[in-house]
C-alpha cells in the first residue's frame, strides 16, 4: 500500500510512502531519518529520534 508523502501530510501508515521533493523526514514525529538503500527506488529509512524509532520505506518517483 502507497500513500503520497508530502512532509504536511502527516499520515500513520506502516505501508510504503511516495516520495515527494521535500528531503524525507519521520512522518511520525518529524526527526530526521538514517536510510540505506533496498534496490531500485527503495529506502529504508529509520527515524533519528531515539524516543520513536519508527521505520518506513519510501518509494522514489522516477521521472520518465
Ligand atoms: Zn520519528
Amino acid at each position: 500500500m502507497r500513500i503520497n508523502l508530502c512532509l504536511n501530510k502527516m499520515e500513520n501508515n506502516n505501508g510504503v510512502y511516495l516520495l515527494c521533493d521535500q528531503p524525507t523526514t519521520c512522518p511520525k514525529c518529524g526527526a530526521r531519518t538514517d536510510f540505506k538503500d533496498i534496490g531500485n527506488q527503495y529506502q529504508e529509512h529509520i527515524c533519528l529520534s531515539g524516543e520513536c524509532g519508527f521505520e518506513f520505506i519510501t518509494e522514489s518517483e522516477k521521472e520518465k
